[in-house]
């Protein structure tokens, strides 16, 4: 029986960040986090591509890993302007994201080729985090439950099920309306969603849909992100702009 994953404390850089100045914030969080981390937790950095390398090398050995915002679900190929799993492997990276809300509505990405990415990511070796998440027109509308179940059978439908351990598959539920908007969802609302994605998970995966983590994301700040990590089944936070400055992601990571 394999035991429960460390709880994932994750930061989206988004396309913020030179190489110089993502290698001045990597240094500060492995120095920080140094003493602060707990001994339950992982911190994971995701920064832009053109700074992953240079990430990598400055958090050799230390308590952090690293992943990659983005790729394209092919081993190589004429994909222009893309980059492949194996290519972020190379630059330094264990996990990767897929399904994020502002590649869904923004970039357009089809619950399809989401799906598409994180078969292929698993296979590529990668750790997934498939972010799943309602608009506020849906919440409004009631379709919440309809919303998460579609998007956790679609995105989830070309993988190797059986294959799938805790530590190499990662939800992260992120209501669409919360994130970058400084709305964090209400505590009730935070742990029906994630009950509900627990079940999903418990059905498709009995051997582990207990153990595999689901991390709230949308707008956590050090002021709400320790009443957020204790609440049922929330195994991790996934964080955007309080990723982006030391102090406010060193008190998230450390949050009690
Ligand atoms: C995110 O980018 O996944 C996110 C949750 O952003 P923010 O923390 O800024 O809401």
């Amino acid at each position: 029986m394999s035991t429960a994953p460390k709880t994932l404390i994750a930061g989206n850089w988004k396309m913020y960040k030179t190489e110089a100045q993502a290698v001045e914030l990597a240094a500060a969080l492995s120095a920080g986090l140094r003493d602060s981390l707990p001994e339950d937790r992982e911190v994971l950095l995701l920064p832009p591509f053109t700074a992953l390398k240079a990430v990598a090398e400055t958090i050799r050995g230390q308590r952090l890993f690293l992943g990659g915002q983005n790729f394209y679900p092919s081993a190589e190929g004429a994909f222009t302007g893309e980059v492949a799993p194996f290519m972020l492997a190379d630059a330094g990276c264990t996990h990767a994201l897929v399904g994020h809300s502002e590649r869904r509505h923004i970039l357009k990405e089809s619950d399809r080729f989401i799906a598409q990415k994180t078969a292929f990511g698993l296979q590529a070796g990668l750790h997934m985090i498939l972010c799943v998440g309602e608009t506020l027109d849906q919440r409004t509308h009631g379709s919440v439950e309809n919303v998460l179940k579609g998007q956790l059978r679609l995105g989830l439908a070309e993988v190797n099920k059986d294959g799938v351990t805790p530590d190499r598959l990662t939800i992260a539920y992120e209501p669409v309306w919360a994130i970058g908007t400084g709305k964090v969802a209400q505590t009730e609302d935070i742990v029906a969603a994630h009950d509900l994605v627990r079940k999903t998970l418990e059905d498709s995966f009995p051997h582990c849909g207990d153990k595999i983590r689901i991390l709230y994301g949308g707008s956590v700040k050090p002021d709400n992100a320790g009443a957020i990590l204790a609440l049922d089944n929330v195994n991790g936070v996934l964080v955007g702009g309080a990723s982006l400055q030391v102090d406010s992601f060193t008190a998230i990571a450390s949050a009690v």
